[in-house]
């Protein structure tokens, strides 16, 4: 078993190959909607309805697609290491179908609806559960509302203390298919170079802050980072 200590840090952009859009790129979902309109707590304070039926849209397409080549890779790279921490910016459960294990969801899950009292998430992927009528929550004597389980912008990331601690202690930290621009994900890469970590970045084209990584591969992370997998577990037997 290699003893690298690996943390890798997924974006959008890891799972466009599986054809769910990213945000910010030509044909994101930006583009069709205002981040103030969608992702932010006034928005669905204002207007649930249209909040809701935008995110039922995203849950509904998650049975569309599947893990590509780049969610595998990382599968291969989580099950030879010893330590290994993926934390991902994505909604989506992509990387669980492909394989990989105890993943850091830091901006929610689509999988998982939250109930607006007791705030417990609960798995609800049923036919019933993906229409575009209200959901019930399943904890509360008296039935309240769900909202998406997504952290939106304005909202504290989940699980920072356990990310903080992994980039802290790791040898190589590699960002995948991310634009560098949602903090404190952004901001990361930074912490792990004061930590003295080799860090990698894999994304299709140079993001904000690509300047931060010690080594930079641009290009589709499908054909990139299988490759780059078997060179850091070669290279570190
Ligand atoms: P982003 O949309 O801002 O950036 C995506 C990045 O991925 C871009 O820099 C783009 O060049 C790159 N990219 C596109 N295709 C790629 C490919 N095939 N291989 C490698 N890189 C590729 O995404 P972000 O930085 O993750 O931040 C946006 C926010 O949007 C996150 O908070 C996330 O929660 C949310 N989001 C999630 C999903 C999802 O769950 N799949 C989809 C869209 C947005």
């Amino acid at each position: 078993m290699n003893q690298l200590r690996i943390v890798v840090l997924t974006g959008a952009g890891i799972s466009a190959e599986s054809g769910v859009r990213t945000f910010r790129d030509n044909g994101g979902l930006w583009e069709e909607h205002r981040v103030e309109d969608v992702a932010t707590p006034q928005a669905w304070a204002i207007d649930p309805a249209m909040v809701w039926r935008f995110y039922q849209a995203r849950r509904r397409q998650l049975q569309e697609v599947e893990p590509n080549d780049a969610h595998h890779a990382l599968t291969h790279l989580q099950n030879n290491l010893k330590q290994f921490t993926l934390i991902t910016q994505n909604v989506d459960d992509l990387h669980e179908r492909s394989g990989s294990r105890e993943v850091l969801h830091m901006h929610g899950e689509l999988k998982t609806l939250r109930c607006e009292i007791s705030h417990r998430s609960e798995v609800r992927m049923k036919p019933s559960d993906l229409t575009d009528d209200v959901a019930l929550c399943s904890c509360c004597a008296q039935p309240s509302g769900m909202r998406p389980d997504i952290v939106w912008f304005g909202e504290m990331p989940m699980h920072m203390k356990e990310i903080m601690n992994a980039v802290d202690a790791c040898d190589v930290f590699i960002v995948v298919g991310s634009s560098g621009h949602v903090y404190p994900a952004a901001g990361l890469v930074d912490q792990a170079n004061n930590a003295g970590a080799h860090t990698i970045l894999v994304n299709l084209e140079a993001p904000a802050n690509a300047a931060a990584f010690n080594e930079v591969h641009l290009g589709p992370a499908g054909e990139l980072l299988p490759e780059l997998v078997s060179k850091l577990l070669k290279t570190n037997d």
